[in-house]
C-alpha cells in the first residue's frame, strides 16, 4: 500500500518530506557515519540538532528570552503530575477548568497535590460547548490556573485565550501547538505531548516562563523539576534524542510552509470544509456548539451507528485509516493535525459524500 491518509488522533501522522528526510538521514547522518540515534546526546552534532529545533520552535511561537523551553519525556500525561509539584509552591490551592476528558485527567492527578477548585465545568451538556469566562469561579490566590485548549477525544477548542489576571495561565496545547498563531506571553507554562502536531510520543515539550521556575516542592523527583531540567539543558539524563531531532525536523518543515500564520489559514480552511460538509448533510451530525468546534479533532456521527462498521471498512479499503471515534464518545473522529494534507480532507469528504448516497 501507498501511505495512505492517516486521520488517527495520536500517535499521528507526520509530514511526508520529514519522515523521507529522517529515511536519507537514518544511516549516516551528513557525513558522522552514524545515525542521529547512536549519537552522544553530549556530542556537538547532537548538541546542535538540539538547540536548533529549540531556536527554531521559538521562532515559530514567538517565544521570548523570558521562557524557557524544555524537551521532557513521559508524554503530555507526566505533565498532570509535574505541575503541581512545580507550580503549586507555597499556595494550596490550583484552578483548573474542566471541558473533557483531558481537562478530568489533568484534575484527578493534581488532586493528589493540593486542593482544586473546578471553576467551571460543560460536563452538563456533554462537553459540548465552552462555559463563559463571566461564569468561572476564579480564585486570584490559586497557584495557577489550567485549561485545556483543544479537548483531543471530544473534539472540542476554545476560541479564546482566558483572562488569568495576576495568576499564572496554564495550558495543555497537546493537541493544537502550532497549528494557529498563539501569543504566549499570555501563558505561564505551555505543554505539549508531541506525537499530534510535533513528532514521536514519548516527548513533551514544555514552555515555562522563567519565574516560575525554582518553586518545586522538596519531594519532587529530579526528573520532574523544571529548573533541574532548565539548568541541564533538558539533558539531565538522556533525552529522547531521535525524538527531538524528529521535532527538528518537523519545525523546519513548518517554516518552510509559512510558519503558524500559514499553518492556521490553512488549518481553519480544512476543518471548515468538513464541518461545512457535516452540517449539509443529513445522514452525519457534530454536537459541538459551532464556535468551539476544534481545527483539529472532528467528531461525527452517522444516522444509523450499526452503519459505523461498515463505513470504517469501506474507509480502510481506500486508505482512508483510523477514523474510529474514540471509545469513550463512539461514532467517528477525524483528526486533521498540520501534516494532514488537504487533499485528505478532500478524499474524505468525497467517501463520506458516495457512502451516504449508497447507504443513507
Ligand atoms: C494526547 C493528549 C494527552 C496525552 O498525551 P500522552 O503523551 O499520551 O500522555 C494529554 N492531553 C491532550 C489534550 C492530548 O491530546
Amino acid at each position: 500500500m501507498s501511505r495512505a491518509f492517516n486521520f488517527c488522533a495520536g500517535p499521528a501522522t507526520l509530514p511526508e518530506p520529514v519522515l523521507k528526510q529522517a529515511r536519507d538521514e537514518m544511516l549516516d547522518w551528513r557525513g558522522t557515519g552514524m545515525s542521529v540515534m547512536e549519537m552522544s546526546h553530549r556530542s556537538d552534532e547532537f548538541v546542535a540538532i538540539a538547540e536548533t529545533a529549540e531556536k527554531d520552535l521559538r521562532e515559530l511561537a514567538g517565544i521570548s528570552d523570558d521562557y524557557a523551553v524544555l524537551f521532557m519525556q513521559g508524554g503530555a500525561s507526566s505533565q498532570f503530575s509535574t505541575i503541581p509539584l512545580n507550580l503549586l509552591g507555597d499556595k494550596t490551592t490550583a484552578d483548573y477548568v474542566n471541558t473533557g476528558i483531558w481537562s478530568k485527567k489533568a484534575i484527578a492527578e493534581a488532586k493528589r497535590y493540593g486542593d482544586v477548585n473546578v471553576v467551571a465545568s460543560s460536563e452538563d451538556s456533554g462537553f459540548t460547548t465552552v462555559p463563559e469566562q463571566s461564569t468561572w469561579s476564579t480564585n486570584a490566590d490559586a497557584a495557577y490556573l489550567h485549561y485545556t485548549p483543544n479537548e483531543t477525544i471530544g473534539g472540542l477548542e476554545f476560541d479564546f485565550t482566558p483572562d488569568s489576571g495576576d495568576v499564572p495561565l496554564v495550558a495543555d496545547m497537546s493537541s493544537t501547538m502550532l497549528s494557529r498563531p498563539v501569543d504566549v506571553s499570555r501563558y505561564g507554562l505551555i505543554y505539549a505531548g508531541a506525537q499530534k502536531n510535533i513528532g514521536p510520543s514519548g516527548l513533551v515539550v514544555v514552555i515555562i516562563r522563567k519565574d516560575l521556575l525554582g518553586k518545586a516542592r522538596k519531594e519532587t523527583p529530579t526528573m520532574m523539576n523544571y529548573q533541574v531540567i532548565a539548568d541541564n539543558g533538558s539533558m539531565y539524563n538522556t533525552p529522547a534524542t531521535y525524538s527531538w531531532y524528529l521535532a527538528g525536523l518537523v519545525f523546519k518543515w513548518l517554516k518552510a510552509q509559512g510558519g503558524v500564520k500559514a499553518m492556521g489559514e490553512i488549518n481553519y480552511r480544512k476543518a471548515k470544509k468538513l464541518y461545512d460538509f457535516i452540517d449539509a448533510n443529513d445522514f452525519y451530525a457534530n454536537p459541538i456548539e459551532p464556535r468551539f468546534r476544534s481545527w483539529m479533532n472532528v467528531p461525527f456521527t452517522l444516522a444509523d451507528d450499526a452503519l459505523n462498521d461498515d463505513f470504517l471498512k469501506g474507509a480502510d479499503a481506500r486508505g482512508l485509516l483510523n477514523l474510529k471515534g474514540h471509545r469513550s464518545v463512539g461514532g467517528m473522529r477525524a483528526s486533521i493535525y498540520n501534516a494532514m494534507p488537504e487533499a485528505g480532507v478532500d478524499a474524505l469528504i468525497q467517501y463520506m459524500t458516495e457512502f451516504a448516497k449508497e447507504r443513507g
